[in-house]
C-alpha cells in the first residue's frame, strides 16, 4: 500500500485535511509535503495505526487526542484523554504574563500554576522568563501523569505536586497563574467538547466560579510582598472575579484583558507592582 492508497481510504471516512494531517504525522513530514510522499509504501503497522486513528476521528474524538501531541508558544506538549486541549486563549494568557513578569521583576521569579493540566502555562513560563522555582499544582493524578512526561520532554527543573488548589503547598510567590476550570454545570458545550475532555477540568459548579473564589478565598498567604495573579477566565465572569478579589485582597489593581476575539478572557491582579 502506498500513501496515496491510505489518503484515498481516509477521504472515504474523514474531512481530507484531517486526512493530510494524519498521513504526515505518520511521514513526519508537514502537510504540504505529501504530494512529494504519494507513491511511498507504508508498513503493515503504519496502516492499522493509521486506520485505528481514522476510525477515533470519525468518532469524533478530537483531532489534537488522536494526534497526541500539540505545539503550544513554540513548544510542542504530549496531550491525552486526561488533560485539557490546550486552546490558543490560553497563548494568550502566557503572552500578556511574560509581558508583566518582566516590565515589574527583573530577579528570577518564583512561579506556581494552579490545575496545571498538560504543564503548558508553567513549563512555557519556565523557558522563557528567568525563574526561580516552578510548581505545577493539579488535583489528578491523571493528568500529573501527563504534565511528568512533559517536563521531562523539556527538560524541565519544575516541581510536579499533586494538590487541591494550595492544600498541600507552604511557600509564597511572585507569581500565581491559572487556568481553571470555569463552565457552568448547566452551560451547553459543543459536544467534541463535552464528550472527550475531562469534566474536571471543565466545570466549576453552578456559577463557573468555583476555581476562583477557591483560589482567591486562601491566595493572601501564598503571595509575596510583591506579586501578579494571572487568570485565564469565562468571558462573562470578570466583573464577579474583580469583587471576589476585593472582598479576600486589600491595596490590589485588577486588570481585565480581552483575548483576539474581543472577549474578555485575561484577568490579572497586581500587588505592589510599580
Ligand atoms: N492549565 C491547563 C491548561 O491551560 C489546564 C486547564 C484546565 O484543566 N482547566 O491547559
Amino acid at each position: 500500500m502506498t500513501i496515496e492508497d491510505l489518503l484515498f481510504f481516509a477521504k472515504q471516512h474523514i474531512h481530507s485535511d484531517h486526512a493530510k494531517i494524519l498521513l504526515a504525522e505518520l511521514l513526519n513530514c508537514n502537510p504540504l509535503e505529501l504530494l512529494n510522499h504519494l507513491q511511498e509504501e507504508v508498513s503493515e503497522q503504519q496502516i492499522e495505526l493509521f486506520q485505528r486513528e481514522v476510525k477515533a476521528l470519525k468518532e469524533n474524538k478530537p483531532l489534537q487526542y488522536v494526534i497526541g501531541h500539540i505545539n503550544f508558544y513554540g513548544n510542542e506538549f504530549l496531550i491525552d484523554e486526561r488533560v485539557l486541549i490546550p486552546r490558543f486563549e490560553t497563548e494568550e494568557l502566557v503572552e500578556n504574563t511574560i509581558k508583566y513578569i518582566n516590565k515589574y521583576f527583573t530577579e528570577p521569579v518564583d512561579i506556581i500554576d494552579l490545575g496545571c493540566g498538560s504543564g503548558i502555562i508553567g513549563l512555557t513560563l519556565e523557558k522563557k522568563v528567568s525563574t526561580k522555582s516552578v510548581d505545577l499544582i493539579d488535583i489528578s493524578s491523571d493528568a500529573l501523569k501527563v504534565t511528568k512526561q512533559n517536563c521531562e520532554k523539556l527538560s524541565s527543573k519544575a516541581n510536579i505536586i499533586e494538590s487541591d488548589m494550595f492544600a498541600k503547598i507552604d511557600k509564597k510567590y511572585d507569581v500565581i497563574i491559572s487556568n481553571p476550570p470555569y463552565i457552568k454545570t448547566e452551560e451547553e458545550i459543543e459536544d467534541i467538547v463535552k464528550n472527550n475532555e475531562p469534566h474536571i477540568a471543565l466545570y466549576a459548579g453552578v456559577d463557573g466560579l468555583d476555581c476562583y473564589r477557591k483560589i482567591l478565598r486562601e491566595v493572601k498567604d501564598y503571595m509575596k510582598e510583591k506579586c501578579i495573579i494571572a487568570f485565564e477566565i469565562g468571558m462573562t465572569q470578570a466583573e464577579d472575579i474583580k469583587k471576589i478579589a476585593n472582598q479576600y485582597l486589600d491595596n490590589i489593581t485588577i486588570e481585565v484583558k480581552k483575548d483576539l476575539s474581543e472577549k474578555d478572557r485575561m484577568l490579572f491582579i497586581f500587588k505592589n507592582c510599580e
